[in-house]
């Protein structure tokens, strides 16, 4: 089912006040896909990209379960430079990889100063990519290095964070 047409279904079974609330949270979605400049990604396509990442951004590992704002679907190439909204293009990304990823597909490996692809969850294995030093998450390609550099995946408060989920055993790489 298409997304207005979802929403009108719903919106019959709601009161007119509900279903006013309703209607500019449409509104607001679909004007904030038009504002990024980014296609709708039909429901079950999200539900995919969730289950394949186990809940866990694909960049920095952060589970969603415990995270302050939901996880996003990220176009790893962004459809500015011709990614498609498909599966093999899609991964899943917190609130904070994904604001500092933006519309990005490369940046400087801080050790080379090479201009690099940043790292494409869909064609590189997180755990060959990464690896966890304490609550650190070092590159161990030059990819993997300008991601961990542009995202801010070690932002010192981010480390904080990592370190509570990596205490509590919430962090898993895999992949
Ligand atoms: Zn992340």
């Amino acid at each position: 089912m298409s997304h207005p047409a979802l929403i009108a279904r719903v919106g019959r079974q709601l009161h007119p006040r509900d279903r006013t609330t309703l209607f500019h949270l449409a509104v607001h979605d679909e004007w904030h896909a038009e504002s990024a400049g980014t296609t709708y990604v039909p429901a079950a396509l999200r539900r995919l990209v969730h289950e394949r990442a186990g809940g866990a951004c694909e960049y920095c590992l952060a589970p969603e379960a415990t995270a302050l704002f939901g996880h996003e679907v990220d176009h790893v190439v962004a459809e500015k430079h011709g990614g498609s909204t498909s599966e093999d293009n899609l991964a899943l990304a917190c609130a904070a990889c994904n604001l500092h990823k933006g519309s990005d597909i490369g940046s400087i490996d801080p050790v080379t100063g090479d201009l690099v692809p940043l790292f494409h969850p869909r064609r590189g294995r997180w755990t060959e990519a990464f690896q966890l030093d304490g609550a650190n998450i070092v590159g161990r390609t030059a990819s993997a290095r300008a991601t961990v550099r542009l995202l801010q995946i070690n932002h010192p408060d981010r480390v904080a964070e990592r370190a509570l989920l990596v205490t509590a055993r919430l962090l898993r790489p895999s992949g």
